[in-house]
């Protein structure tokens, strides 16, 4: 491949290849091979679209996602790296059927909703009314209100006044509307959640109702974006718990508040399926000079099933899954031992890493370094040395060799506060080790795709897929030859704002290894 040598300002040499013009700091071969593997035959999109549409969500415990541990361990055994499920503990078995909610009085309409995970089903189709909340003056009046659901669908969200995303009325509201719709919703939102208060009963709410014989309970959705829901947990145990649009939560809201008499056939199917394992998927390419020294590349394979977890963290999972494959290809004898790390149960609490932190101190011991992948598609635009001094010279010297295509993007941020959650980097980083998350441009992450029936495979940019992978495999390249160890030295924490104290270091937790730990 012919290269010409630019020089840049004071002496900058970079060589660029005029053929896939990519800049590279350095003629370095294997970061060149891993540029032609990464961007110009990746494998990420066939990689994700089997992952993300055909074998769909991965929720914990569920045949789905029993299904995706086997498919991406036979990936990895095809392309001849060494994997495993590797079993940390137990869950209760669930797997989703369909969601019908049709309002069939006062007239018809089919209502957007999804049953939430680990939700009951119904026996067939249940026909019922629905009542809303009442005004109580303290616990005792609600108490004396509880009879009145039963038989019935219970709605327990504060109903919005709109649907529009705030981003909308911002842009077509005169001034003065949008302030009087903020005031007044205000007004009624904190009117509502002091009246929530007033029933003395908190999370166990839902439990309450179904133990008073209520059909259901029936949620409601912020908007946050247009048409988007977030489906997480169900908190009963004998009815179903279900996930309403925001348009047609407030639709059956208005219509019981204003007794116009409305009336609901649902149906929705769900089996328990026991008490199930639960795995790990760790793949590993073993390093020939110094084996018991580790890059983790790092990503949960679990989803919410609102959709199919395909930005939370379907893109991280397929990131360091083709990562691997890269590092496969340019790189098969590395100096240090690379691993990618599929967890299991983030979001339930980080619960497949922590386990792996315990059940492996020789990896946390032996750890150069692990990146995070969890926010979405984007390219990688931030990293935070999270606290770690003498992290960032590292982190510098990778980044310099790294193409100007894909390092143009990344602010390094130090010495950063160590983050004590939020993905599963922070279960390596509570115990000392370097370890840190790759911060993705948000692509509308938080309003649209986090947790949502909208996180879906034609949410992915693969041009910003390809850029991580590429990176992912360029970072375990470059951490695996670095001549030194990235030390483990802590800053000095800051004073707290809040408590006036100085803060410490995050402390390690155990994960639940169970449905009844989690409980
Ligand atoms: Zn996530």
């Amino acid at each position: 491949m012919r290269k010409i040598l630019v020089v840049l300002g004071l002496g900058a040499a970079v060589y660029v290849s005029p053929v896939e013009a990519q800049t590279f700091a350095v003629e370095d071969p294997v970061l060149q091979q891993m540029w032609q593997q990464g961007m110009e035959n990746s494998q990420a999109y066939q990689l994700a679209q089997v992952l993300l549409d055909s074998l769909g969500p991965r929720l914990t415990g569920t045949p789905e996602q029993r299904a995706a541990h086997d498919w991406i361990t036979a990936v990895y055994q095809r392309w001849g790296i060494e994997a495993r499920n590797e079993q940390y503990g137990t869950w209760k078995g669930w797997q989703r059927g369909a969601t019908h909610v049709d309002l069939i009085a006062p007239r018809f309409r089919t209502l957007e909703a999804i049953m939430h995970a680990w939700s009951p089903g119904t026996d067939g189709e249940v026909r019922a009314g629905v009542v809303v909340l009442p005004e109580v003056t303290d616990s005792a009046a609600f108490a004396e209100w509880l009879p009145n659901v039963k038989g019935k669908f219970v709605l327990v969200s504060f109903p919005e006044p709109t649907c529009r995303p705030d981003s909308d009325w911002e842009e077509n509201a005169t001034a003065e509307s949008f302030e009087r719709m903020k005031a007044q919703r205000d007004t009624a939102r904190e009117a509502w959640e002091e009246g929530m208060e007033r029933t003395g009963l908190g999370r166990e709410l839902a439990r309450q109702l179904e133990d008073a014989g209520a059909a259901g309970v029936l949620y409601g959705e912020r908007p946050l974006g247009w048409g988007v829901m977030r489906v997480f947990s169900a908190r009963t145990e004998k009815v179903p718990s279900i996930q309403l649009s925001c348009e047609d939560y407030g639709l059956l809201h208005r219509l019981a508040a204003n007794n116009q008499g409305p009336m609901l056939a649902v149906e929705v199917a769900a089996e328990f399926l026991g008490e199930v394992p639960l795995f790990n998927t760790i793949a590993e390419i073993r390093g020939k000079e110094l084996p018991g020294e580790y890059i983790v590349l790092s990503a949960h394979f679990d989803s919410w099933d609102g959709a199919s977890g395909a930005t939370d963290d379907g893109t991280g999972t397929v990131t360091i899954l083709e990562a691997m494959r890269i590092i496969q290809q340019a790189y098969p004898n590395p100096r240090r031992t690379i691993i990618a790390g599929h967890w299991n149960s983030e979001e339930q609490g980080l619960n497949g890493s922590r386990a792996f932190v315990t059940d492996h101190p020789e990896v946390v011991e032996g750890l150069q370094a692990l990146f995070n992948q969890d926010n979405g598609t984007g390219r990688i635009s931030r990293i935070s040395m999270q606290g770690l001094i003498g992290a960032g010279e590292h982190f510098a010297r990778w980044l310099a060799r790294v193409p100007q295509e894909i390092g143009q993007h990344i602010d390094l941020t130090f010495p950063g506060m160590p983050g004590g959650g939020g993905s599963d980097y922070a279960s390596f980083l509570c115990a000392g080790a370097p370890s840190f998350f790759l911060f993705a441009h948000n692509w509308s992450y938080f309003p649209y795709t986090w947790h949502t029936n909208r996180d879906t495979f034609d949410k992915l940019v693969m041009d910003d897929l390809k850029n991580n992978a590429t990176l992912f495999a360029m970072l375990a390249y470059l951490a695996s030859e670095d001549p030194d160890r990235v030390p483990r030295l802590q800053r000095v924490l800051p004073v707290s704002e809040r408590t006036g104290e100085q803060r410490t270091w995050p402390e390690c937790r155990d994960g639940a290894r169970s449905w009844e730990e989690e409980r």
